[in-house]
């Protein structure tokens, strides 16, 4: 099921009545301080990204009893046992996939929806699937809410990708994998970039994985703890 569609093809520039609507909210200075004191301050170094971070509103996405803590320095829970990750390890995958504004980019594990919002700020066109309808269903509600139309949400296992619109340019797993999901690989262009955690459920490591004369070419980045990618190329299901 898509639950949301966008326009193909267009190009994208910067939208400066959505950018500065959204800096006036409440939050616009914690969201600030948490951009220099968390991101610029560990070494994020990406403008686009340090901006994107800057304008993405990520209270909207958590519900009322989180909202006060959306701009510090841990993961939230978003329901169904799951969390937006920590804005961190959010900018640092985003960094890694060095997103220029034109690419088409598939996100696996939409959660609340923070990444994908932040990944239509950052490129041309963005596929996300999540597995929980429940979850997918409110990231879409703020996704439309906040005018992103060129995102497309679609409740499903993203251990398979999706094959409909490979290939992508950059691809993102938000959970951790047992090894890198070989649907995905290959629905990756090539040149693309893909970010993935993997390893076991305690502790995993971001890969970055390129894809060059159509094999796969790794970089070890740091260690994380992600929830695990639940699929027929992931984890099974827990009892
Ligand atoms: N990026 C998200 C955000 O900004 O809120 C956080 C994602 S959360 C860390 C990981 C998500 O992956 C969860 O919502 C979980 O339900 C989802 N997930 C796990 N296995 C999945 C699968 N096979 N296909 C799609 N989504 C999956």
């Amino acid at each position: 099921m898509v639950l949301g569609s966008s326009p193909h093809g267009c190009l994208v520039v910067p939208n400066y009545n959505k950018q500065s609507a959204m800096n006036n909210d409440r939050y616009s200075a914690e969201r600030q301080s948490m951009v220099d004191a968390q991101l610029r301050a560990r070494g994020i170094t990406d403008e686009r990204v340090l901006a994107a971070m800057t304008r993405v509103p990520r209270h909207e996405f958590v519900t009322e009893p989180f909202r006060r803590e959306a701009y510090e320095d841990h993961p939230l829970p978003i329901g169904e046992n799951q969390t937006v990750s920590q804005p961190y390890i959010v900018a640092i995958m985003l960094q890694a996939l060095r997103l220029n504004g034109f690419e088409r980019v598939l996100e696996i594990g939409t959660g609340s929806g923070y990444q994908t919002g932040l990944l239509a700020e950052l490129a041309r066109e963005v596929f996300s699937v999540e597995r929980y309808a429940s979850l997918a269903t409110s990231a879409d509600e703020v996704i439309r809410r906040l005018n992103y139309d060129k995102v497309s949400i679609r409740i499903g296992d993203g251990t398979q990708g999706w094959p409909e619109k490979a290939p992508f340019d950059a691809i993102t797993v938000t959970a951790a994998a047992p090894r890198v999901p070989p649907a995905l690989f290959a629905q990756l262009r090539e040149g693309g970039r893909m970010i993935v955690p993997v390893g076991p459920a305690y502790a995993q490591e971001l890969m970055l994985i390129r894809k060059e004369n159509a094999g796969p070419v790794i970089t070890k980045m740091e260690g994380c703890r992600f929830v695990p990618l639940i699929g027929e190329q992931g984890y099974s299901e827990p009892n």
